[in-house]
């Protein structure tokens, strides 16, 4: 294990080459793992009917979030909703959180007390206990690491991987915002630090601002889902980039996806600022990342109860031709989707 003897850059790994590096080296010990790496949390069967469900994800300060715009008290609600996030990937529900903080001397009991108040909002939204955590002190900067457990029926659960050619490929809420929102804020401080006497003008522009600073867990989709009576083939949650979980699930399922272009949902404000700033709307959807919403698939049969639902947007469909990934403009000219996603390593 581990016999390299020259340096390898992780940058010429990315951060999925580097999992799957890692991953490669481990085998499950317990019978009672019944996925590990790959999907958007692990599957752990303790007997039951149901499965249980483990996630983690972890946010700095600088890399993840900038405390120059976003209140400690949104952070906080934020950490716990992305992680959230995951079990309800998996059409699962969260019912315990750990927390870890690394905390430098910069922040008062206050500030703490802050950040804590959005992470007991989080908890009463999404009907989870903070059941523990860790405390240490970091040199420079706040971390904030999030694990969460769930469940989910054992006939209900949805993996990355089940797509089955004709199925349709849905979208719930909308793309590209928190992408935006994120672009307002960061124009809008560059503003303040070049001219201090400045405010920070985000009328009109609340929903994407919104949308970057305090998302939500689509747990809400997770219940409709189960009114509606449907079990998706395959799910997973938009954190990178519509564009980078089509491909995820793609990979997973061993099938490829046709995307309309002029089905994307996209919020106005979300349009407007995107042309704004120059950007092609469908881009910031593809590419943006941050949305949070729950990308998955269903059978034809379904078609009826999800074209009617106002939280969902079918997008396209899977296809037989695996691996191709096209988003299709009206003219009917295709392109290829690019994974962007987040290039951790990279710049
Ligand atoms: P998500 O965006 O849904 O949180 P990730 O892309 O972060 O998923 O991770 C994909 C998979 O790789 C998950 O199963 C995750 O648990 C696993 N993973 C990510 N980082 C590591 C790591 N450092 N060691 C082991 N597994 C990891
Ligand atoms: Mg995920």
């Amino acid at each position: 294990m581990f016999e390299n003897k020259e340096r390898t850059e992780l940058g010429d790994l990315g951060e999925f080459g580097l999992i799957n590096h890692l991953a490669s080296f481990f085998e499950n010990k317990n019978a009672s793992t019944v996925m590990g790496i790959g999907d958007d949390a692990a599957v752990i069967d303790n007997g039951g009917s149901d499965y249980g469900l483990l996630t983690v994800d972890a946010m700095f300060e600088g890399i993840h979030f900038d405390l120059s715009f976003h209140p400690l008290k949104h952070l906080g609600y934020k950490a716990v909703a992305t992680a959230v996030s995951d079990i309800c990937a998996m059409n699962g529900t969260p019912t315990q959180i750990l927390v870890s903080l690394g905390l430098s001397n910069r922040f008062s009991l206050e500030a703490v007390e802050e950040l804590y108040a959005g992470i007991r909002l989080a908890c009463d939204k999404y009907s989870v206990d903070l059941a523990g955590g860790d405390t240490t002190s970091s040199p420079r900067g706040l971390s904030l690491t999030v694990t969460v457990y769930g469940h989910v029926a054992k006939d209900k659960i949805c993996k990355r991987s089940g797509a089955q050619e004709h199925d349709l490929l849905v979208v719930s809420g909308d793309l590209g915002s928190a992408y935006m929102g994120l672009q307002i804020l960061e124009r809008e401080k560059k503003v303040f630090m070049e001219q201090p006497n400045m405010q920070p003008d985000l009328s009109g522009h609340e929903y994407i601002v919104g949308r970057q600073l305090r998302p939500d867990a689509r747990m809400d989709v997770v219940q409709t889902l189960a009114e509606l009576g449907i079990v998706p083939s395959s799910m997973i949650d938009i954190s990178d980039g519509l564009a980078s979980e089509i491909h995820h699930l793609g990979m997973h399922s061993g099938c490829g996806f046709d995307v309309y272009d002029e089905k994307l949902p996209i919020d106005p404000q979300a349009v407007t600022q995107a042309l704004n700033f120059d950007l092609n709307p469908s881009v910031v959807a593809l590419n943006g990342g941050e949305d949070y919403e729950l990308l998955f698939t269903v059978a034809q049969e379904h078609y009826d109860k999800i074209k009617s639902h106002p939280d969902f947007t079918i997008i396209g469909h899977a296809t037989a031709n695996k691996g191709a990934y096209r988003l299709i403009g009206k003219s009917g000219a295709s392109f290829d989707i690019k994974a962007q996603g987040w290039q951790h390593f990279k710049g």
